[in-house]
């Protein structure tokens, strides 16, 4: 029998209501021990599924909190188990209470991500809609939100059974052919199988080819800032992140002032690398050397070359524009407002890249900079109309792999092998792609995967 579980689902900050998530075949003792209406004759075991109860938390006789208690009977939850969600008050303290109560009575705390495991594991979802919950939670942008919902509304696992549907009725033919070449023939079959295997690697290859929009989406454009010193790079990245709620976030494991600092524009995030740099010394290049400014263009998705228009070019922009080659980048011909020492023209015909006159000071150009982003990464808009996104690293692993085995259906088919050679590959390939809705997955990967999730959820 599985143990019942119990977490705080809320955030661990003093807020107006939280909630205490309970799930498994004891939910319902727990709360009976521990609720009481407020006439104190409901009995709260007997209540119809899906309701709503006012009433008191209490700890043998001592009252806890007034909470709304939600009772919903499996198998419609979202664990497929016995689910009790107490609304409590959202006192850090108080919730506490409320769930030191609830562990004293019968359940055990919760691992992180462990309800969304057992929703998993219930069938109530695959493995790419649990993935899923994760990412709507930690959605960043409007975009990044909008694909992770499509996820978690089966958008990935539709695409996915798709091109399996297609691959397991080959492999089923193939075997049944093999099995009574009597009936079945497989005469001119192998150039009948040769079309359905480039119909379905056209999709696979399809669905990889979303995943770095896919990534951009979810993580934001990696972005880096350019510009030799009093460029104005500064002076552009407080106006952006004026006009925007930013986020700020240490890079893990990397020096202690290289910051990245998320800038959302018109639902689109920039990941802006390394403002510490920009802010404290005035300049990049000059604070961490040409070769990691050089790096670190040469990682990024997107390069802003502010350049000041007021004074002429020299070495320091040279260098620049030599990290611009093969990137995506546009410069930002800064300072309008100020007598121009250089024409937009010649920087345009020096880069190849587009220029954008800003004025940083009068905070002019910015909604041309976003257009500008938009077209270069997103054609403009981002429809979403049946696209489907991936997002996920594993998921887009998981498609390599079955876009190499059926490479090798391919090659099998190319060279007049025999038929059970094609099921072979046919059936890596149904099998990565079921990786993907989390079959054949083992459990050290459901466990890590899951790990990542934050508690009560
Ligand atoms: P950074 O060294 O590239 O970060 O440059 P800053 O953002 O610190 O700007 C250097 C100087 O140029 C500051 O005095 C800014 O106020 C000024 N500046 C930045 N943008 C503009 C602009 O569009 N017009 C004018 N006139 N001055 C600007």
């Amino acid at each position: 029998m599985e143990t019942t579980i119990a977490a705080i689902s809320t955030a661990m900050s003093a807020s107006g209501i939280g909630i205490i998530r309970i799930s498994g075949e004891n939910a319902m003792d727990v709360i009976s021990r521990i609720y009481r209406s407020k006439g104190g004759k409901k009995k709260i075991k007997e209540v119809p599924t899906h309701t709503i109860h006012y009433g008191y938390i209490y700890d043998g006789e001592e009252l806890i909190d007034e909470v709304l208690v939600m009772i919903m009977h499996a198998p419609r939850t979202f664990t497929g188990e016995d689910t009790v969600e107490i609304d409590c008050h959202g006192g850090v303290y108080a919730m506490q209470r409320v769930l030191d109560t609830v562990l004293k009575n019968g359940a055990e705390i919760a691992e992180p991500g462990e309800f969304t495991k057992r929703a998993f594991l219930n069938g109530r979802m695959d493995l790419s809609q649990a993935e899923a919950v994760m990412d709507v939670i930690q959605a960043k942008n409007e975009y990044a939100l909008r694909s992770s919902m499509d996820q978690l509304r089966g958008s990935v696992q539709k695409a996915i059974r798709d091109i399996r549907e297609k691959l397991i009725y080959h492999i089923a033919y193939i075997e049944s052919a093999l099995d009574d070449p009597e009936h079945i023939s497989l005469d001119g079959y192998p150039q009948e199988l040769l079309e359905v295997v480039d119909n379905e690697q056209k999709e696979v290859k399809r669905l990889l080819k979303t995943s770095s929009d896919g990534k951009m989406i979810q993580e934001g454009i990696q972005t880096v800032i350019l510009g030799k010193p009093n460029a104005g790079k500064s002076s552009l990245l407080n106006l952006l992140i004026g006009e925007n709620r930013a986020i700020v976030t240490d890079i893990a494991g990397t020096t202690r002032d290289i910051l990245e600092e998320y800038i959302t524009l018109h639902g689109i995030s920039l990941k802006i690398i390394d403002t510490a740099g920009i802010r404290e010394t005035k300049d990049i290049v000059e604070k961490i050397g040409v070769d990691r400014a050089r790096e670190m263009a040469q990682k990024a998705d997107l390069i802003l070359y502010v350049v000041d228009s007021s004074v002429p070019l020299d070495e320091n922009d040279e260098e620049i524009m030599e990290m611009l080659t093969g990137k995506k980048a546009i410069i930002l011909y800064n300072k309008t407002d100020l007598q121009p020492e250089i024409q937009p023209e010649i920087l345009k015909e020096k880069t190849g890249h587009p220029v954008i006159p800003i004025s940083a000071k009068e905070e002019k150009g910015i909604t041309e900079l976003e257009e500008q982003i938009k077209d270069m990464f997103f054609g403009g808009e981002i429809s979403f109309n049946d696209e489907v996104y991936i997002t996920n690293a594993r998921h887009k692993a998981a498609l390599e792999e079955a876009d190499r085995s059926l490479d090798l259906v391919r090659n099998s088919i190319e060279m007049g092998m025999p038929e059970d050679f094609f099921s072979i590959d046919l059936m890596n390939a149904y099998e990565n792609l079921g990786k993907i809705l989390g079959e054949s997955v083992g459990e050290d990967l459901v466990n890590e995967i899951f790990s990542k999730f934050c508690m009560g959820k």
